[in-house]
């Protein structure tokens, strides 16, 4: 367990750069989709040209070549102005991209990582199923060898922006166990069956897709690694997708602590701006620190997985911790803004409802003490 870690010029340039984005690009254009329930397409691509899909990988698969304490920054600056576009972000990072990586062959490599990094493709994970979320590994979705190819049969919920996906990760079951298959262009292939957008209580324009596979044909190449190795393959993209949602978890959490500090600076009760309360002003202080102690988390951990050192631990630590703070944040700022904190003119009952999905995702909270708790007596 590291609990220092350095933060250099580079990191805070690249917190700048990416803070300068989300204010021209981002901000302006959060609540017209919001309002409308309409998915960023084209933010979402243009991330990729901004170096930011594909932070921790080397440049000749289209990424930035920084390394994962780069990545939790950008993951929290996005998620400061907008969560879902460090959605589409992380999955790349982790368990999308991070098996291609370091399990895929070269050709895998140069088309689809490199497709991900640089924003030609939406990605999409497809691990949950109806019967399977926390047991993972009780997925019943196969993939059967049928001559040079595989056929793909199954049910997949919750495979974030499946809809809109150039590229599928597929976690199937084969003989031999666990088996990652890369399903690039399915809206071209038969027997892909697009169920429903489920609606959810991030809003509209976030896209939740529950997807059925009928006999879905690709070739049998498209195994990504050693097939039946595909669960030790998520594990450790897992670990890399923690630091991510921690990441958000600050973002939103710093996103909720500003608006708080502007409207309690403003907003007069009883002849006083209501921060001068008591009650209000060391809500803000709470707020702060926890926020701090989030950040300190989630870059401790991206740190030592920079020291190339497994951060299973430290990664379940940050990812509890930030996302338990921002619920806590969200909660206390739509609270400090009363009746208005309750009504989509202001930002902060939108972080509520974000907060609350990233308790759930990349492990819930409870999976995550789990991994706390065992390697306590390691
Ligand atoms: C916004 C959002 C985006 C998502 N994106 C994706 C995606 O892109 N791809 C994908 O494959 N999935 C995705 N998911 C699904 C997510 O990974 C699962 O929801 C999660 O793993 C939990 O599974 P479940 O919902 O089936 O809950 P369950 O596993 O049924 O859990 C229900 C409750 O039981 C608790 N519980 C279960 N087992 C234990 C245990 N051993 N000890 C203590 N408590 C336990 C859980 O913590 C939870 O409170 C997403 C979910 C959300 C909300």
């Amino acid at each position: 367990m590291i609990t220092e870690f350095e933060l250099t010029a580079e990191h805070q340039a690249q917190r700048e750069a990416v803070r300068e984005f989300v204010e021209s690009t981002v901000e302006p254009v959060v609540d017209e989709h919001e309002t409308a329930g309409e998915f960023p397409e084209a933010l979402v691509r243009q991330l990729g040209d901004e170096g930011y899909s594909g932070v921790p990988y080397p440049e000749e698969y289209g990424g930035a070549g920084l390394d994962y304490r780069s990545f939790a920054i950008t993951n929290e600056e996005l998620s400061r102005g907008w969560k879902l576009l460090a959605g589409a972000v992380n999955v790349i990072a982790s368990l999308v991209g991070y098996p291609i990586y370091t399990e895929g062959d070269e050709w895998q490599r140069e088309q689809w990582l490199q497709k991900a990094c640089t924003g030609e493709w939406i990605v999409s994970l497809g691990m949950t199923e109806p019967d399977a979320g926390s047991d993972a590994a009780s997925i019943s979705t196969t993939a059967e060898r049928d001559g040079d190819d595989l056929l793909i049969n199954g049910h997949k919920v919750w495979m974030t922006n499946g809809h809109v996906a150039d590229f599928m990760l597929l976690v199937t079951k084969t003989e031999d166990g666990l088996t990652l298959v890369g399903v690039p262009e399915p809206r071209e292939r038969d027997g892909v069956e697009y169920v429903r957008n489920i609606p959810c209580m991030e809003g509209d324009a976030a896209i939740e897709s529950e997807v059925k596979f009928h006999d879905v044909r690709v070739p049998a190449e498209n195994v990504v690694g050693t097939s039946g190795k595909g669960l030790r393959y998520v594990l450790e993209g897992l670990d890399i997708g923690r630091i991510g949602t921690a990441a958000q978890g600050v973002g939103v959490a710093q996103a909720s602590l500003d608006a708080s500090k502007e409207f309690a600076d403003e907003r007069e009760q009883f002849g006083q701006p209501i921060r001068e309360f008591q009650g209000v002003g060391f809500k803000l202080a709470d707020m702060a620190m926890d926020v701090e102690a989030s950040r300190l988390l989630t870059l401790s951990a991206a740190d030592q997985r920079d020291r190339g050192e497994r951060v299973t631990q430290e990664a379940a630590m940050a990812k509890a911790y930030a996302t338990d703070a921002a619920m806590e944040i969200a909660t206390e700022a739509v609270q400090i803004h009363g009746s208005r904190g309750y009504s989509t003119d202001y930002p902060v009952e939108r972080h509520m409802r974000v907060a609350k999905g990233m308790q759930i995702y990349e492990g819930t909270n409870e999976i995550n003490r789990l991994v706390v708790s065992q390697r306590l007596y390691e």
